[in-house]
């Protein structure tokens, strides 16, 4: 039997540890602020850059009761760790930042992050999780440190069959994961993808209730897939709302009422996976607000009742982000 597991009550986020009961409403996968480099020069909506447009987007969604938001973008390509730490206090909202890693493609070309042996790399992310967060870290090796923590470890597979490098960086991540106690956010691009994280993780002694994998929305046309993940104990993370190219939100509902209905309630997880084209504050369409304005109506106009709400938007993140007992 896996060993470890249990949330410890605590959530690590960047102004300091809070009690699990006090995170409130929770966005589970943003980008509040991406900086210029790799990223923007794959993809310029990558580049999240203006502290008072964000700020301005994060009021808005407190002051409709939103209390809580996770930063999903990792050291070294382009996480502003600073500015999250002051949009925080700011704003007063909870924001719990990741260090790990993203796709290989949004570093630079011999990145550290890809030299590093996997217990160097492991050490790195425990030290961001308990000492402190580094930034500058996109184009040179981690130098300056500030206070404020990591409170997950983002990781990313984008191959059906992760390469050699791909596997160093999951296995650091895992063992950074087992002797911090925080949570494995995986960024996945098929279904098989996110049923390898969830395996491999698990293979290497993570609790699935420390394990949450991403982006399982983006295809609908395969239900089942969801059901072995929820049976395997990790939290299903559903983040494409709103994002029209991938599909309706009415198609989003259907999915998660499904899921609903099978007593899968305790693991699900939402977000909007933001960037600069939807932010309102930044000229687009989906704002901070789309969950609370539009799409928790919708919900309840397909059934969902409000337990069920409260679940994946409060009591799901409360125990998802917690740290959990070690190995
Ligand atoms: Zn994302």
């Amino acid at each position: 039997m896996l060993k470890g597991g249990a949330a410890t009550g605590t959530i690590r986020t960047v102004l300091g540890d809070i009690p699990k009961e006090q995170l409130g409403f929770c966005h589970s996968h943003e980008h509040l602020f991406i900086a210029a480099g790799k990223p923007a020069k794959i993809n310029s909506v990558l580049q999240i850059d203006d502290y008072e447009k964000t700020k301005d987007e994060i009021q808005v969604f407190h002051s409709l009761g939103g209390n809580a938001i996770v930063d999903a973008q990792p050291v070294g390509c382009g996480r502003m760790a600073d500015w999250l730490t002051e949009v925080s206090r700011q704003t007063d909202i909870h924001i719990i930042a990741s260090t790990g890693f993203h796709k290989q493609s949004f570093y630079v070309e011999d990145h550290w992050l890809f030299r590093w042996s996997e217990d160097h790399l492991a050490q790195f992310f425990i030290n961001e999780i308990e000492d402190g967060m580094y930034i500058g870290a996109d184009n040179c090796e981690p130098g300056t440190k500030i206070h404020a923590k990591a409170g997950i470890i983002k990781t990313a597979i984008e191959e059906d069959r992760p390469g050699l490098t791909a596997i160093r960086l999951l296995n650091a991540a895992a063992q950074a994961s087992l002797e911090s106690g925080v949570p494995i956010m995986c960024h996945t691009e098929t279904h098989r993808q996110g049923v390898f994280a969830a395996e491999h993780f698990i293979k290497h002694g993570v609790s699935p209730k420390n394990l949450i994998i991403c982006h399982l929305d983006r295809t609908l046309d395969d239900y089942s897939v969801h059901k072995q993940l929820a049976e395997y104990g990790v939290y299903l993370e559903y983040d494409t709302i709103g994002r029209y190219k991938y599909h309706s939100d009415e198609e989003e509902a259907d999915l998660i009422v499904q899921m609903l209905d099978w007593g899968y309630g305790k693991s699900l997880l939402l977000g909007l996976d933001t960037t600069r084209a939807r932010l309102k504050s930044y000229g687009g369409e989906i704002g901070l607000d789309h969950l609370k304005v539009n799409f928790i109506p919708l919900l309840r106009e397909h059934g969902v009742s409000e337990s069920s709400i409260a679940d994946m938007m409060m009591n799901n993140p409360s125990f998802a982000f917690s740290q959990k007992t070690k190995r």
